[in-house]
């Protein structure tokens, strides 16, 4: 291998279409997923699940399964359902 193919190579991973993109801003693929017409979004856990199941953050705006939104928001279903009741 010469000096010129070694470099050809290690740039042609570098900039693999799409790829930075996309890590670059997972709201953007959460987005293109909410569009379709049967909508399934993937949290960032990497479930995939119909997005009326799915709980959207005020502030960032990405969408999160159950488990990841009551961390995301610091707080369970059951423990807001119990400071509610007292
Ligand atoms: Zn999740
Ligand atoms: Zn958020």
């Amino acid at each position: 291998m010469t000096k010129h193919e070694e470099n050809s190579v290690v740039s042609g991973v570098g900039s693999a279409d799409g790829l930075e993109r996309d890590k670059a801003t997972p709201l953007a693929s959460q987005w293109r997923e909410a569009k379709g017409a049967n909508p399934r979004v993937t949290c960032e856990c990497g479930l995939i699940a119909p997005l009326r199941f799915l709980f959207r953050c005020l502030y960032c705006g990405a969408w999160f399964c159950q488990t990841c939104a009551e961390s995301h928001f610091n707080k369970s279903r059951e423990q807001y359902n119990r400071e509610r009741s007292n």
